[in-house]
């Protein structure tokens, strides 16, 4: 069997090394570098500049751990050059992995001939099936002046050689608050411009409003509910509780969403699906409308992380191999690595109350926590939701090490365990960890 997958992010080439390993010719094709977004524009590299951001936060809470006289200068060309390196140095790993046996690596754009043929300048090639894993790019909203005023994006926000003395960020959204959190640690004068209510609408809202006041007692000013009508150079008009107003600032950072990529791919030819917001439209297996050929990742629009861009891939793959496959597409954990770090899975409180659903919840709060305090790190809450039969259907949480709960949580709702179950397995002391454990023994 012979597949080709067009675009190398962590969609496709994770499907191209796990269906290389299971016996799977695959033409992989990429027009830009390899890793996509998630490895050169996305996950990476602000996670890397997150670091940055938490040694500083470190060295300022130094005196309230007993370490006297630290001073400390910040060289932003240099956070920006380890940044740089650690994303080349992934980028290679992923150059070496598409030449493995049974992979094809094809530099260039590639657009749809036909369910079975793709070609690429002057090359065509065919396969029994195809995978578009194009992902997804800044999208910029129509406010008036956006093209002339020298606004960034999240793609050249990252490209910065000096830390702007103040960064106006229009969008509340994940990307939105992670910049605000990395620059507002760095020192630069933060301000969040944001439409809705509240922010990270994919949370728990309980807990984006908790991270949400806890950025602004960290010197972040937050404008909600404040739409944006007009851009100039370094000062972003907007109208709160109908006043108009007006914030200057060095840099202004576009953070209102991110849009398929889906041009140049020859997709009005064939004819395919689209859904109303240019995502490419596909079923439950993933397929497109035009029979064998699969869209994956944020080319789709179902979720637009990296880890479920990868899952997709690797479910498709499964199907392609007659592999049964128990990938829960519906469990798509979300991660926030702002500081405090937020996360979530499953159902949230705000729908069992929409919803009316039999679903009970816990709250423990970080205080509680040995380790914790231990930490410095007393804000937070984790929430533990169960149904009437005590299994784990939701688990939402902020502070630290909020992610690596999720990860648990994950784990458990997948194999629909129950909060009696989790009770009995025992978690090593002294870790946050320990904080679902203690959030079962209350469902009991
Ligand atoms: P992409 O990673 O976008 O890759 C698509 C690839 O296809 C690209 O390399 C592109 O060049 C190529 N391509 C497109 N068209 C063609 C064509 N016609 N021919 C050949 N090649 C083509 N997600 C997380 O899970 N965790 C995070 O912490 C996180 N942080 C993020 C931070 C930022 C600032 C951003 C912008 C995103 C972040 N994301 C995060 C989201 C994550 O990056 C995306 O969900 C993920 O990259 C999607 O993977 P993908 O494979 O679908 O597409």
């Amino acid at each position: 069997m012979r597949i080709i997958i067009i675009g190398a992010g962590p969609g496709g080439y994770r499907a191209a090394e796990y269906a290389a390993h299971n016996g799977i010719e695959v033409v992989i094709i990429e027009q830009d570098a390899l890793g996509g977004t998630c490895l050169n524009r996305g996950c990476i590299p602000t996670k890397a500049l997150c670091r940055s951001a938490e040694a500083v936060r470190q060295m300022h809470e130094a005196a309230a751990l007993g370490i006297t006289n630290v001073s400390f200068d910040i060289d932003f060309g240099a956070m920006q050059s380890r940044k740089d390196a650690v994303v080349a140095q992934l980028r290679s790993g992923v150059e070496q992995l598409m030449v493995m046996p049974g992979i094809t690596l094809v530099r260039g754009e590639a657009r749809l001939v036909d369910a079975h043929t793709v070609s690429v300048g002057d090359e065509t090639y065919t396969a029994d099936n195809i995978i578009i894993a194009t992902g997804s790019a800044p999208k910029l909203p129509p406010i008036e002046g956006i093209e002339t005023a020298g606004c960034l994006t999240s793609d050249s926000l990252l490209t910065i050689d000096h830390l702007p003395a103040s960064l106006c960020i229009v969008g509340a959204g994940v990307i939105g608050m992670e910049f605000a959190s990395i620059f507002a640690a760095l020192g630069t004068e933060v301000t969040v411009v944001e439409y809705m209510p509240e922010c990270l609408s994919m949370l728990d809202s309980d807990v984006a409003s908790r991270v949400r006041k806890q950025m602004a007692r960290q010197g972040i000013t937050f404008y909600m509910q404040s739409a944006v009508h007009r851009l100039e150079p370094g000062r972003v008009y907007f109208t709160r509780k109908n006043k108009e107003q007006c914030i200057e600032a060095e840099q202004v950072l576009i953070a209102t969403g991110r849009r398929p990529v889906t041009e140049g791919l020859g997709l009005e030819t064939l004819d395919m699906e689209m859904l109303p917001n240019g995502c490419i439209a596909t079923d439950a297996q993933l397929m497109t409308s035009i029979e064998g050929v699969y869209a994956i990742g944020d080319v789709n629009g179902k979720t637009m992380l990296a880890h479920a861009a990868t899952m997709q891939g690797l479910a498709v793959v499964n199907q392609l191999l007659n592999r049964p496959t128990t990938v829960r597409l519906d469990l798509m954990p979300s991660v926030v690595f702002t500081y405090p770090e937020a996360a979530g899975v499953g159902i949230t409180e705000q729908e069992v109350k929409a919803k009316k659903l039999p679903v009970r919840c816990a709250r423990i709060n970080y205080r509680q926590s040995g380790k914790a305090l231990a930490m410095n790190e007393p804000d937070g809450v984790l929430k533990l939701l169960c149904d009437e039969h005590g299994v784990i259907v939701g688990c939402h949480a902020y502070g630290a090490h909020a992610a690596d709960i999720i990860q648990e949580a994950t784990a458990l709702i997948h194999l629909s365990t129950t909060v009696y179950e989790l009770a009995d397995i025992t978690h090593t002391h002294p870790t946050i960890g320990e904080l679902i454990h203690d959030a079962a023994l209350r469902l009991m």
